[in-house]
C-alpha cells in the first residue's frame, strides 16, 4: 500500500488508517484530534505549572478556566502550588501523545 495523502499512521500502533479515523480499525485505540487541534504547548504548560502552579498558570494556560480560578482561590493554602508542580513534572515527562490525550484540556492531575 502506498503512502496517500489520505492516510495517516495510527499512533498506537502504527498502522496506515484512515486520515479521518478518529479511533483506529487495527487498535482502536482513539487518535489525538486533527493537527494544530491543540493550542498548548507541554513544555510552556509544564514550567508555567511548576513556576506558577499556584496561581493556576498552566490552566489558564491550556484554556482550563473553572480549574484556573480554583487554583487561585485556594493559592494561599499552597496546595494548588504543591499541584502544579508534580502536575508541571508528570507533563514534561509524558510523551506528546500522552500530553494530548490527559493532560491538554487542564484535567487535574490528568485524565484516566
Ligand atoms: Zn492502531
Amino acid at each position: 500500500m502506498s503512502h496517500s495523502e489520505n492516510s495517516k499512521f495510527c499512533q498506537e500502533c502504527g498502522e496506515q488508517i484512515n486520515k479521518k479515523a478518529e479511533i483506529c480499525p487495527e487498535c482502536g485505540v482513539r487518535q489525538p484530534s486533527a493537527e494544530g487541534d491543540t493550542n498548548s504547548d507541554k513544555i510552556v504548560a509544564g514550567i508555567l505549572a511548576i513556576l506558577l502552579g499556584g496561581l493556576g498558570a498552566h490552566k489558564f494556560y491550556q484554556g482550563n478556566i473553572k480549574y484556573g480560578v480554583l487554583y487561585l482561590c485556594f493559592f494561599w493554602t499552597g496546595i494548588p502550588a504543591l499541584f502544579g508542580i508534580i502536575e508541571g513534572i508528570i507533563m514534561l515527562v509524558s510523551d506528546d501523545s500522552e500530553y494530548e490525550r490527559k493532560y491538554a484540556d487542564g484535567s487535574i492531575f490528568g485524565k484516566f
